[in-house]
């Protein structure tokens, strides 16, 4: 059989270590206030277990100290509750969080004192502090997806865990409140209370410690200027995409400079070039479809892969993106400048396990675009393994495409 007073020990030496842990971590990072309030929730109840070293867990709290002592039990959850809000930027509601830390402790003493039975007395408590305990739930389950954790499950099932022993707790001091009574009841709450309040410190640490994994790898795959991923975010995003192979097949591939931007950074300063870049990624946002991967490839270069797009298809895309940038002029630093961008296009050819060559061919159609004036969209095809035998006459999308569009590499005898 277990000892009640060792297990108090316990869990009073566990409650002071992540008391340490989290106090220190705040101290490292001081803008982390939600580690403060975490410290400051479990200090609640390490002190009301220190209140009731020795006292006997059968034996019922006199008023005023049971009033002290739930309220610093019901303090440790709705802390609790407070501390979650601040982690997910909510903002922390802090009268609720008041009213539920006192209301445990009072509505215990208030009805002691007006001599309702223990059973109520109790009721009053547990379900108070129940309710903080779904409230934690509900903070966890209501994230959305994109701040979604694995993590944050080790701490929901502390909390389920919590609320499921408070409401079986209710049933118990009802129907059967002699085995309350017994040394056993507490020994068992101590155990439970151990076990929840370990996967809850342990499921906050692995909580914040996965966020910060998760925004230094968005920091390193993003270019910071235009919030579109840079090449290493490209890369990682095309072979998460295509599982082990690293060309998704029928991708075709655009590679976009903005014409003359050192003329813009000269006239407008590099500010100006900025808000320029900036300004182009929008377009190139708004042009694109949900798949498609959109990077910043370089200074004044973007590149996109499309899923799922032809020749014709990828042309026409292009078409658009070009349209979109010089149709209507950019603001910089208040005045407007127009500006164009030369595109080349190139797909992903079939039995291309990479993306590498397409990209060649891109920035080889991008090239002959700058020599043909800029301004314009140029393809580049992909080579043909049995020129006579397999090349067809060009789809109607094709067709329709190439009448604006110039094509590089493409025998004469096909449209130009
Ligand atoms: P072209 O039409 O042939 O592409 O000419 P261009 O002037 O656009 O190309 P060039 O390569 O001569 O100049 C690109 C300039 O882009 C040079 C570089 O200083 C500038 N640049 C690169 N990165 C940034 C950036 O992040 N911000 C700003 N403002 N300028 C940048
Ligand atoms: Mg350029
Ligand atoms: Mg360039």
């Amino acid at each position: 059989m277990l000892d009640f007073n060792t297990l108090q020990v316990a869990s009073l030496c566990s409650r002071c270590a992540f008391v340490l842990v989290f106090v220190v971590t705040l101290l490292r990072h001081p803008r982390e206030i939600y580690f403060g309030i975490w410290a400051g929730a479990l200090s609640c109840s390490l002190i009301a277990t220190v209140l009731m070293l020795g006292d006997p867990p059968s034996v019922p709290l006199n008023a005023v100290k049971g009033a002290v002592v739930y309220i610093l039990y019901g303090a440790s959850l709705a802390v609790s509750w407070a501390g979650l809000r601040l982690f997910y930027e909510r903002t922390p509601l802090i009268f609720r969080t008041l009213g539920l830390a006192l209301f445990a402790g009072l509505s215990y003493g208030l009805l002691v004192q007006a001599g309702a039975s223990m059973s109520w007395s109790m009721t009053a408590v547990f379900a108070t502090i129940a309710v903080s305990s779904a409230l934690c739930m509900w903070e966890i389950l209501r994230t959305p997806a994109s701040m979604r954790l694995w993590t944050q499950y080790i701490v929901l099932a502390g909390f389920s865990l919590y609320f499921c022993i408070f409401l079986l707790t209710i049933g118990v001091v009802h129907f059967a409140g002699e085995r309350l009574s017994t040394p056993e009841s507490g020994v068992y709450s101590l155990v439970f209370d151990l076990w929840c309040g370990v996967f809850i410190q342990v499921g906050y640490l692995a909580m914040v410690s996965e966020r910060a994994h998760l925004k230094l790898s968005r920091l390193a795959d993003t270019d910071p200027l235009t919030g579109l991923a840079n090449r290493r975010g490209l890369f990682a995003a095309i072979s998460k995409r295509a599982g082990l192979s690293p060309a998704p097949p029928r991708s075709a591939i655009l590679l976009a400079d903005i014409d003359h931007f050192k003329a813009i950074n000269d006239t407008y300063g590099h500010e100006g070039g900025d808000a320029a870049l900036v300004g182009f990624a929008e377009r190139l946002r708004g042009v694109m479809r949900k798949n498609d991967l959109v990077a910043r490839w370089g200074g004044e270069e973007f590149l996109v892969v499309l899923d799922q797009a032809d020749i014709a298809v990828a042309a026409a895309v292009a078409e658009r993106l070009r349209k979109s940038a010089a149709g209507q002029p950019f603001t910089v630093n208040g005045a407007p400048v127009t500006v164009t961008a030369s595109i080349g296009v190139a797909v992903v050819a079939a039995g291309e396990e990479r993306i590498d060559a397409a990209l060649s061919r891109a920035d080889a159609a991008l090239y002959a675009a700058k020599r043909a004036g800029r301004n314009r969209v140029c393809l580049e095809a992909p080579p043909q393994p049995d020129t006579r035998a397999s090349r067809t006459e060009p789809s109607s999308g094709l067709r329709e495409a190439m009448e604006a569009i110039q094509v590089v590499g493409q025998p004469r005898s096909e449209p130009a």
